[in-house]
């Protein structure tokens, strides 16, 4: 039978493997699997040399970037080494300020690194803004190539492939318990037998791998008592139809009784460097406005704040 998820649903489950984008002038890739190479600024070494799985490694390894102040330092030279850390292995110099450029210009024979992996074909990268007032041009070096473009990704956006798909698989099962999924599937014309067939499949694989855990979602704001997905932050039922607005335009009448928002991707605690978040039970679907609103604050100060403003406005 074939698979009845709706494309959409697809496509939004296939991102959460992704990394959020990046632009074109940072040193970040853009959105590619959160198992790609980490880049670990050195201040964070310490928190972050271990991976959060595989006994510590990262898949696809680790690049550590250093300011040149510091690199340049002999006190933590010796720390380097301590590390096992290695210009053009596993370390770069990380240029970002034309001070940094001028106060500690790269060594001869030098060369901007080129790989993500070791030996990362060179020693230093660059990411230095133009100067508008002083008419000095950008300077871009290392990992420019279309193909090359960025060294590696934010280090805690980081998951291993494995963690990658368990997420998936109970993100995907978090759609299915939508509260209105039947309406979806009316309005998509599914067929009611394969969508049977696949809910079956994905809530037997998810209570396998441990994934259905009611009392965990629960606790973590992702479901209902009922079993049904909500939104981490406003409590509110998630929409099915959210998953495939185009649905709305392509009917051309609203759905009654429901307004629907936009879904996206949730992180309950929010990702930031020292913890690996993009883990099961961490995620769920939520209002594309309510994730905005929390961003990387993370639910809790998002709530307070929420308080603290009604209550200044005599709301509350
Ligand atoms: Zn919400």
């Amino acid at each position: 039978m074939s698979n009845p998820t709706p494309k959409a649903v697809s496509t939004k489950l296939y991102k959460t493997g992704q990394t959020r984008g990046a632009d074109d002038d940072v040193i970040y890739q853009n959105r590619v699997l959160r198992n790609s190479t980490a880049l670990i600024p050195y201040k964070d070494y310490q928190l972050c040399k271990n991976a959060p799985t595989k006994n510590g490694k990262y898949e696809n390894g680790f690049i550590v970037l250093i300011k040149p102040e510091d690199y340049f330092n002999p006190e933590i030279q010796q720390s380097l080494k301590a590390d096992g850390l290695c210009l053009g292995k596993n370390l770069l110099v990380f240029y970002e300020t034309r001070a940094q450029w001028k106060d500690y210009p790269i060594l001869k024979g030098w060369k901007a690194a080129s790989a993500r992996k070791n030996p990362l074909k060179g020693q230093y990268v660059a990411r230095i803004p133009a100067t508008t007032s002083a008419g000095e041009k950008k300077i871009i070096e290392g990992f420019t190539t279309s193909k090359m473009k960025g060294a590696g990704i934010r280090v805690y956006e980081y998951a291993d492939a494995d963690t990658i798909n368990l997420c998936k698989l109970q993100l995907e099962y978090l759609f299915w318990s939508c509260k209105d999924i039947d309406k979806l599937v009316e309005l998509q014309g599914l067929d009611p037998e394969s969508v049977k067939e696949r809910v079956k499949s994905i809530k037997e694989e998810a209570q396998k791998k441990g994934l259905a855990d009611k009392e965990n979602l629960i606790a973590a704001r992702i479901i209902d008592e009922d079993g049904y997905t909500i939104c981490p932050l406003c409590l509110k039922h998630i929409s099915a139809i959210g998953f495939c607005d185009r649905i709305q335009q392509a009917e051309g009448r609203e759905v009654p009784d429901l307004t629907v928002t936009e879904v996206s991707l949730f992180h309950i605690h929010e990702l930031r460097t020292g913890e690996f978040n993009h883990r099961p039970y961490n995620l769920g679907w939520g209002h594309h406005h309510c994730n905005v609103v929390v961003k990387d604050s993370g639910i809790t100060k998002t709530l307070e704040w929420m308080r603290e403003v009604l209550q200044r406005n005599k709301m509350v």
